[in-house]
């Protein structure tokens, strides 16, 4: 019995430490793992995918009078990714960041405003403005033109339906006619 023992010591004795210091010393998380996300809001157009595609609904979405707020409550973080795979901007990455313990809630929450546009017809909520010019300066680069020649991409869908209705009405006399 005592020499088993004896034995097993000396089994560990030879091990040498086999456990990390942490948190005596840092602890690299291996590659690809996921901790908190990062949001950078430079890059942010206020699309809502990251919200959409989030299963734990860490990201709320709201538009206020003139401004669309963006609230992340990573406390309610479940670390799977989706928002960083659903943003088409780049603007979520998940970082290596996994010691987020703390007494206010706060430190995990960002808030961030951006800037809506109305339909210039009717008022509703068309999308951010980033969106709006992100969205024009594409299409002025596949048209060539130029990007404030398109001022229906301040109305909203409706508008738009109603606008190309009254159009075609008023050009169908002028095709019977031909
Ligand atoms: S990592 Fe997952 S749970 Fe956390 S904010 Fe992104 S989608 Fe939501
Ligand atoms: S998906 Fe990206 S661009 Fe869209 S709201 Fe989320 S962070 Fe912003």
């Amino acid at each position: 019995m005592i020499t088993s023992k004896l034995k097993e010591a000396l089994i560990c004795f030879r091990a040498g430490r086999v456990t990390l210091r942490y948190p005596f010393e840092p602890s690299v998380p291996p590659e690809g793992f996921r901790g908190q996300p990062q949001l950078d809001i430079t890059k942010c157009l206020g699309c809502g995918a990251c919200s959409m595609a989030c299963p734990t609904r860490c990201i709320e979405v709201t538009n206020e009078a003139e401004q669309r707020r963006m609230e992340y409550c990573f406390d309610r973080c479940s670390y799977c990714g989706e928002c960083a795979e659903a943003c088409p901007e780049g603007g979520i990455t998940m970082s290596s960041e996994f010691e987020l313990a703390t007494d206010s809630v706060t430190d995990l929450r960002t808030v961030a405003y951006l800037d809506l546009v109305r339909c210039e017809s009717c008022g509703e909520v068309v999308g951010t403005a980033r969106e709006i010019d992100k969205l024009a300066q594409e299409l002025a680069t596949k048209m060539n033109v130029a990007a404030d020649s398109m001022p229906w991409l301040r109305w909203c869908a409706r508008c738009k339906r109603e606008s190309s209705l009254a159009t075609a009405q008023v050009l169908q006399p002028a095709e019977a006619h031909l």
